[in-house]
């Protein structure tokens, strides 16, 4: 069950399982017939090969002129694949988001409209549909309205909002992303899958030539003629684990819609973590989430000062850790430390949050406490 998924001959039934789940996630995105993808060790590849066919159809001779626009508070990936593609330092113009940390259009339009004067190649706009912090989805339409006037690759990194593809209530959140010319689906975030398991889907299989390369050892050229299947002719990677077979499992046993429920259930159980945190005083939280994941800090009473209010909070997130009762994970928003739940486990319950909270707010109130005792 594990065999490599570069050729033909090494793993015929995984290639047939991986094209299969690859038309599957296609056709629920709403691709039409020329679609085609490969899975990947996950979104951070996914998004440097989307960025790699983007630089190729851009068709510039400087690499120093492209530009890619994405939110500020889009994945790190982008700026990491800007590097590896040989881009310039100012490759990638970070747009500014609305409260809701969705990605501002006008900006957006302000931005591109900037770059054509400029005389610079506007290559790509990366939509982020759910951002690691946040959840947070950028206004798809708006955004493919823009790049097919300005004659530019949308990629929507879906990594972490992949999940409503099967949601059967929620599925409208992310209308707009057929538009796109290619789209990262993280299977192991809102598919609940083992690591790895992801994807890259492009709109048209032509694209994905930009990564074709023939060895004789390998993938000879006449394969191609032949019609032998040689996945290896549109991944980054050869040497592949066989990482469509859990996801294949996992739709036979369960169900699309089965998968689709899970994922609306912990955006319910965000949605009821939200309730508790924005009506307890004793915490300050970012957004209302679009996803499953809560942005929020302790505001001790009394505490005025921002800097020992981020301290109280690294203090309660190192003290939670060192207790092993459970574990927060931390980010910055507007230079300032938060905690974050990332709640992707059906089972969690609204009691586990409110007493996760409890304990957060218990070490704030330690740390408090013995800074009192330091200050006399
Ligand atoms: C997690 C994530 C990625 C990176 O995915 P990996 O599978 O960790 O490489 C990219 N984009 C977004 C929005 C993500 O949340």
């Amino acid at each position: 069950v594990n065999s490599s998924l570069d050729t033909w001959d090494q793993s015929a039934g995984g290639t047939l399982i991986e094209r299969k789940l690859i038309d599957w996630t296609n056709e629920r995105i709403g691709f039409g017939p020329s679609a085609d993808g490969v899975f990947t060790s996950g979104g951070s590849q996914s998004n440097l090969q989307a960025l790699l066919l983007a630089r190729e159809e851009a068709k510039s001779d400087h690499l120093a002129d492209l530009r890619i626009f994405a939110s500020e508070v889009s994945h790190f990936s982008v700026r990491k694949s800007a590097k590896l593609l040989g881009l310039g330092p100012d490759a990638v113009v970070s747009i500014p988001v609305d409260h809701d940390k969705r990605m501002q259009t006008l900006a957006l339009a302000r931005e591109l409209e900037r770059c054509k004067e400029s005389g610079l190649v506007p290559m790509a706009v990366v939509a982020t549909a759910g951002t690691t912090d946040f959840g947070s989805i950028d206004p798809l339409p708006e955004v493919a309205e823009l790049c097919s006037q300005f004659g530019t690759w949308m990629h929507v990194d879906a990594a972490y909002g992949c999940g409503l593809l099967a949601s059967l209530k929620n599925r409208g959140r992310i209308d707009g992303i057929e538009r796109a010319d290619s789209v990262t689906v993280d299977y192991h975030k809102s598919f609940f899958q083992p690591v790895s398991s992801s994807a890259l889907l492009v709109r048209d299989v032509a694209t994905l030539r930009h990564a074709t390369y023939h060895a004789e050892y390998l993938n000879p050229r006449r394969m191609v003629e032949e019609r032998i299947p040689n996945q290896v002719d549109k991944s980054l990677q050869t040497t592949r684990r066989f990482d469509a077979l859990k996801l294949w499992m996992t739709l036979r046993v369960m169900g699309a819609d089965g998968i689709g429920e899970l994922f609306d259930e912990v955006c319910d159980l965000a949605a009821r973590g939200w309730e508790l945190l924005a009506a307890d005083p004793r915490f300050d939280v970012v957004v209302e989430p679009s996803l499953s994941t809560l942005v929020f800090r302790v505001v001790p009473s009394g505490v005025t000062d921002p800097a020992e209010i981020d301290r109280a909070n690294l203090y309660a997130r190192k003290a939670l850790f060192a207790s092993g009762d459970a574990v927060v994970a931390g980010t910055k928003v507007g230079g300032r430390h938060y905690l974050k739940f990332t709640l992707l486990n059906p089972e969690t319950t609204v009691d586990d949050i409110a007493a996760v909270l409890d304990l957060i707010a218990g070490h704030a109130e330690q740390y408090l406490g013995d800074s009192l005792d330091r200050a006399c």
